[in-house]
């Protein structure tokens, strides 16, 4: 057998698992998540005004494409080492995947409840490929999840939704790892907000970090996108509409705390546009990481905040800032595609591509 602990990429408990509180019977069920790049961007920082040091957490390299699999790999984890056969969630579409892929590889059953309307090809397709039972319900997410919750008190199902604790404590492994990559915590942490158990989750993992390695402490920007930004609103949104499908959710489950960290942290909650988040998008693309538009949504944050002074260059003089790249952009291609030109097609000839590429001599 080779030696998996030794294994430079061997998941977040093998690395981690030690700050996390998790009861005894916990069995690893891993597929090396974690470990994610963070990625300096000079060129996005200098565009945004300068001055500071800006680097992306890219998430999106995490085994099934989204930070979910840290949570994900600790809650099955711990399911399975107590027995549970069958786990269940709600989705927009990356938990389905996750939790799809970690049933998978410790062998039990997933069934995941997605939403009406849209949710991602790309998640979905993962769910399915990874053997899960997906049932479409005549819903929003908060229908999706109200059912789950029901349904896993009364039968011996798993709910691994972020309401299940060990999901939080999972992700707190990405706010160790920024530490780690970094010797200190970052001067502002920026990311998007779903329903908000990941910014509650570095805010718990930032605090514990700080309190054992004395690494300080980010100020947090929280972002939603304005048509699903119960938070910034300061009541439930009935019908959420954003084309970040993954923060289209009106009744955020870890609402308080979400609202709580961004206070403590001396942060802050706002909103973004569909076209922010889509310019954000792009811009990150043209710096090399492609994510998909939730993803996108943290910098928008910045991006604003810094365009309307509500946040001063000034302030941010010799900071560091790190986006949280939450989602791969191949999870949702079709946002790509629907604005995509078609190929030109020229006959198989040289010349013809030498009169395309570099115009009529
Ligand atoms: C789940 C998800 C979010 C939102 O995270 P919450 O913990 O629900 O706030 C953001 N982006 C992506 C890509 C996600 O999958």
């Amino acid at each position: 057998m080779p030696n998996l602990s030794n294994s430079p990429r061997p998941g977040v408990l093998a690395r981690y698992g030690a700050l996390l509180d998790l009861p005894p019977h916990t069995i690893p069920v891993t597929l090396q998540e974690g470990d994610t790049p963070l990625i300096p961007m000079p060129r996005l920082a200098e565009e945004l005004g300068g001055g500071f040091e800006l680097f992306v957490k890219f998430e999106g390299m995490n085994p099934t494409g989204s930070f979910k699999d840290r949570g994900m790999t600790v809650a099955i984890s711990e399911a399975f080492g107590r027995g549970a056969r069958s786990v269940i969630c709600a989705s927009t579409g990356n938990t389905a995947a996750s939790a799809a892929a970690y049933a998978a590889r410790a062998g039990m059953r997933a069934v995941v409840i997605i939403p009406e309307g849209k949710v991602a090809a790309g998640k979905l397709a993962g769910a399915v490929a990874y053997g899960a039972e997906v049932i479409q319900i005549e819903g929003s997410f908060d229908d999706a999840l109200s059912l789950v919750v029901q349904i896993s008190q009364h039968h011996p199902i798993a709910l691994v939704n972020s309401l299940n604790p060990y999901r939080l404590e999972g992700q707190k492994t990405a706010a160790f790892e920024i530490c780690d990559q970094l010797g200190t915590a970052p001067d502002w942490l920026c990311l998007p907000v779903g329903n908000a158990g990941n910014i509650t989750s570095y805010w718990m993992g930032f605090r514990q970090y700080h309190t054992l390695k004395g690494t300080g402490l980010p100020r947090i920007l929280g972002v939603q996108a304005a048509g699903s930004a119960p938070l910034v609103l300061g009541h439930p949104v009935e019908h959420p509409e954003t084309v970040a499908t993954a923060i289209r959710i009106g009744k955020p489950a870890r609402g308080e705390q979400a609202l709580e960290a961004a206070e403590q942290s001396q942060g802050r909650i706002i909103a973004v546009t569909d076209e922010e988040i889509l310019h954000m998008q792009r811009r990150l693309a043209a710096s090399g990481v492609w994510v998909e538009p939730a993803s996108a949504a943290g910098l928008a944050g910045l991006a604003r905040q810094l365009r309307e002074g509500q946040l001063e260059l000034s302030e941010l003089r010799g900071k560091r800032v790190v986006g949280i790249c939450t989602g791969h952009g191949l999870k949702d291609p079709e946002i790509i595609a629907h604005s995509m030109p078609a190929p030109r097609r020229l006959p198989a000839r040289l010349a013809a591509l030498e009169d395309a590429l570099l115009g009529a001599a």
